[in-house]
């Protein structure tokens, strides 16, 4: 009989090629800062971000201050409004009502998750739908599933820039999407399905999860547990787009300190996959510069301009 695939040893000889998010990532932010320029100079328009944090959560701050820092970096005006973990619901959405109305401001986003007196849907749907750039409001939750168009959440948009450039043709490939969340696993199904893959969508309840992973040639694991996806789950030769972000705690000669993992367990996949994203540094690069991206789709929109006439 065969040796079954569990037991069998990884051809540690093979190692995927690393999709470097940081690199393509950049090339987007420079596409778009390109792109800016000629917003300003051409039709005297600036784009126009601003972000809402509510509470003072160490990591919303740090990822807050890099959304500032990349914007202007792309030469565009950043708005930061920042409220109290205590802020009341109708504080909130006053501060989305007045920059729904100011015309320097073409997209808003308020970074999750939200506290708890604060109804986090009604939230997101009080933004103008084209000002949404996360894309995460009900209107263009709609868009996407049923007309393929509006505001595309930054995060799904990003893993499938990384496929477009590491896979190229994704037309009829089989494509499995671990996780159903509104923010990734479900945007990343239509925008596959967009795409004519064969997607699946696999969540807590999946039966045999390492069977439905074999069968996938790209396989995205939005799932939050750190290193679910073992190596001999994964069909050689796939393309493996990690998502996951997970704080771990490692031992070190100064004791336990923490560090990034994905979902995937990358030592071993990366004996496996054709190409595989690392954490931190694969899709992670990737949202932000998306955010920039979808906030100059929202200032032509806004402006009646055509973004293909940016192109260079
Ligand atoms: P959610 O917690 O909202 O969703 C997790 C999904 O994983 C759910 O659909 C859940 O299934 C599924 N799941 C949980 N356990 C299992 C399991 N054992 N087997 C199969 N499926 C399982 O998370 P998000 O979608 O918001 O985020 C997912 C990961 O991506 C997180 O690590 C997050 O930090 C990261 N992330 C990274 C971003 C980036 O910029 N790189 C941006 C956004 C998120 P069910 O629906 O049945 O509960």
């Amino acid at each position: 009989m065969p040796e079954s695939r569990s037991s069998m040893a990884p051809d540690t000889s093979h190692r995927a090629r690393i999709i470097d998010g940081r690199a393509t990532a950049a090339r987007v932010r420079a596409e778009v800062a390109r792109q800016v320029a000629v917003l300003a100079g051409r039709h005297g328009v600036t784009p126009g971000l601003a972000v809402i944090l509510v509470g003072a959560d160490p990591a919303s701050k740090i990822y807050v201050r890099n959304k500032g820092k990349q914007t202007r970096e792309a030469g565009m005006r950043s708005f930061e409004t920042l409220l109290p973990a205590s802020v009341a619901q109708a504080e909130l959405l006053d501060n989305i009502a007045r920059l729904n109305a100011d015309t320097a401001v073409h997209g808003i986003l308020v970074q999750l998750p939200l506290p708890r007196q604060i109804d986090e849907l009604a939230i997101i749907d009080a933004l103008a739908p084209h000002k949404d750039v996360d894309g995460f409001s009900m209107i263009n939750t709609g868009l996407l599933a049923a007309r393929s168009s509006g505001m595309v959440p930054c995060t799904p948009l990003g893993c499938l820039l990384l496929l477009k450039e590491y896979v190229g043709a994704l037309s009829g490939q089989r494509a499995l999407v671990v996780g159903r969340s509104n923010l990734v696993g479900k945007p990343m199904m239509q925008l596959l399905l967009r795409e004519h893959c064969t997607v699946t969508v696999a969540h807590s309840r999946t039966r045999d999860l390492a069977e439905e992973c074999r069968r996938a040639d790209i396989l995205i694991a939005a799932i939050g547990k750190p290193g679910l996806i073992k190596g001999d789950w994964i069909r050689p030769g796939a393309t493996v787009i990690d998502v996951g972000i997970n704080r771990i705690s490692v031992p070190s000669p100064d004791g336990p300190r923490e560090k990034l993992a994905g979902d995937v367990d990358f030592d071993t996949a990366v004996h496996v996959a054709g190409a595989i994203t690392p954490v931190p540094g694969g899709v992670g690069p990737m949202t932000i510069a998306c955010l920039l991206k979808n906030t100059v789709i929202a200032a032509c929109a806004q402006n009646h301009i055509d973004p293909g006439s940016l192109s260079g």
